[in-house]
This record gives structure tokens, sequence and C-alpha cells, in this order.
């Protein structure tokens, strides 16, 4: 198994993965494939052809292997993009992982029970894709506000997770007052802009002047620093804050588990990661 992207040499997947191998004691490895855009097709008739077990896939291919797979989840057709495919002798099926990995760091990390009625994401690109559908698919959440500096972008995105999850999905822009009313009743809000992420480590989405009340959860999908801006912010208010890398675990995990039929040790996967930060 492996990972394709354009580029790829910076990839985590082959440290968390070959560390849950090696854990497991499988024989197999995973390995890391440089495809360009005009061999995508090529390189996922390999995967049939070599028989891999399935791959990964990162930026900026996770649109167009969905026209070369066999079939598609329904999750990864409602988000948009398939970041896995698993490979069921020649049948090749599309999913997309990233779903599992915020639900699952929202309940094991965060320890949600159950998430709260309000949420608010901030961002409106492929993380937010993901996220929203993720969120608006449990039974519990009533509402999801979706504020993002390009407010069109929100809106189109709201309009289409609406039609899909049948949800009421609030589209608005960053301004401060538009951060602050969306916050002030919500209990978790996930921050999928790539603000505060490495090298420009002090950006932060939250506008000046923002009350957080102690209640409010940040899930910031940014992992890279482990510790962000926006996590310092909430911590300081006295709420509680949680970074990204876990979504990277669980995604991981979700994949590795869907190409060998066994759920990997996340805890050496993770700690596989960190070895990559220090
Ligand atoms: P993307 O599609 O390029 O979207 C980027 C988002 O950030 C857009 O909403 C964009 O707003 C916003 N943004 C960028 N610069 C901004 C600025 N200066 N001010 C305000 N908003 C700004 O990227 P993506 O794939 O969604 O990834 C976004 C983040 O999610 C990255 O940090 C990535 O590391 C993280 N992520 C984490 C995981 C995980 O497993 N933890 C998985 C996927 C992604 P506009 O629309 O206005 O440009």
């Amino acid at each position: 198994m492996g990972v394709i992207g354009d580029p790829i040499a910076h990839s985590l997947s082959p440290d968390m993965h070959n560390a849950a191998i090696d854990a497991l004691g499988i024989d197999c490895c995973y390995v890391a494939w440089h495809v360009l855009p005009e061999r995508v097709a090529e390189a996922v008739a390999g995967v049939r052809g070599l028989d891999i077990l399935g791959l990964n896939v990162t930026i900026p291919h996770k649109l167009a292997v969905m026209e070369h797979v066999d079939r598609i989840s329904e999750e990864a057709l409602a988000v948009g993009a398939v970041n896995t495919i698993h490979n069921e002798d020649g049948e090749l099926t599309g999913y997309n992982t990233d779903v599992f990995g915020v639900l699952m760091s929202l309940e094991r990390v965060a320890g949600f029970v159950s998430l709260p009625a309000q949420c608010v994401v901030l961002g409106a690109g492929g993380a937010a894709r993901a996220v929203t559908y993720a969120l608006a698919s449990r039974d519990e959440v009533e509402r999801v506000t979706l504020l993002n500096r390009t407010t069109e972008k929100a809106e189109a995105l709201a309009l289409d997770m609406e039609k899909i999850t049948g949800k009421s999905i609030l589209p608005g822009g960053m301004e401060a007052a538009e951060q602050q009313s969306a916050l002030v009743d919500a209990g978790l809000v996930v921050n999928t802009t790539s603000l505060g992420m490495h090298p420009q480590v002090e950006g932060s989405p939250l506008a000046e002047g923002i009350e957080i009340h102690p209640e409010l959860v940040l899930y910031d999908t940014v992992y890279n620093p482990l510790r962000t801006t926006m996590m310092v912010q909430f911590e300081s208010a006295g709420a509680r804050a949680f970074g990204g890398l876990d979504m990277l675990v669980y995604q991981g995990a979700r994949s590795f588990e869907l190409w060998t039929g066994t759920f990997p040790p996340t805890d050496v996967m993770k700690q596989a990661l960190i070895g990559r930060f220090s």
C-alpha cells in the first residue's frame, strides 16, 4: 500500500503506516509515490495490475481519482473527494476517511459522547467539506455555522451540505461580529482554515476581541505546529482545545483497517508522527 500525490516527499503517511505495520508484524509495506496529474489514471490502473491492497490519495488527486475507481462510498460522494482506494480482487472502491478521522478525534480525544447541537466550522475548503459533512451527519447536531474569508465559498458549501444532509447550515464571513454571534451559543468550533499552520505559526482565524466562553471546545485541524496560536487563545480563555494530529492518525487508521481488516494501534501511529516533528 502507499500514498500518491504531487508533491509527496514530505508526506507523513509512510511514517505512521509503517509504524503500525511493524507493531502488528504484518508482511507488507507502505510507500510514497510521486504521481503527476497526467499519470493519475495509470497510477490507479497500476493498483489493479500490481494487486496492491490500496492507496491513500492526497493533493491534488483527490477529485481526479474518482473517475478511475469502480465504486465510491456514500461519504466520499458527499465530500466530493476520495482519500483512500481499496482494492478487492481488482474491484476498486473510493472512500473518504477524513470524516471518520474528525468524528473519532472528537469522541476519543476531545471526549464528546454526543456532539453539541450548535457547531461552527471556520473555512470552506477541502477540509471544511469533510468536517461539515461529518458534523451535520450526526443526529444530535442541529445547526452548523460555516464562516469563511470568501463568503461566496461558504454560501456554496452551505447550500451543498444542506441538500446532502438536510441540516441547517448557515454561511457567513469572518468579521468579528459574525464570529461572535456564531460562537456565543455554540459548543464546538472546528478550524479548517490553514491559518496558524507552519511556517506562519502566529496566525489565527479568531478576530480581535472575540469572547470565548469556557464551555466552547476548539478542534483545530492544523497539526503542524502541534499547539497552534488559536489553541493557545482558547486555553487562555479557560476553554479546551485540541490539535489536528489525531484526525490525521484516525483517518489513516481507518484506511489501514479497510485494506487489512485490522484496526491498527493509533498510539503507535501518533508517536511516529510526533517523532517527525521533534
Ligand atoms: P484549502 O482547500 O486550500 O482551504 C483553505 C481554507 O483556509 C479556505 O477556507 C481559505 O479561505 C482559508 N484561508 C487560507 N488563508 C487564509 C487567510 N489568510 N485568512 C483567512 N482564511 C484563509 O485547504 P484544506 O485542504 O481545506 O486544508 C486546510 C487546513 O486543514 C490545513 O491547515 C490542513 O493542514 C488542515 N487539514 C488537516 C487535516 C487533518 O487530518 N488534521 C486534514 C485535512 C486538512 P478562502 O476560501 O477565503 O481562501
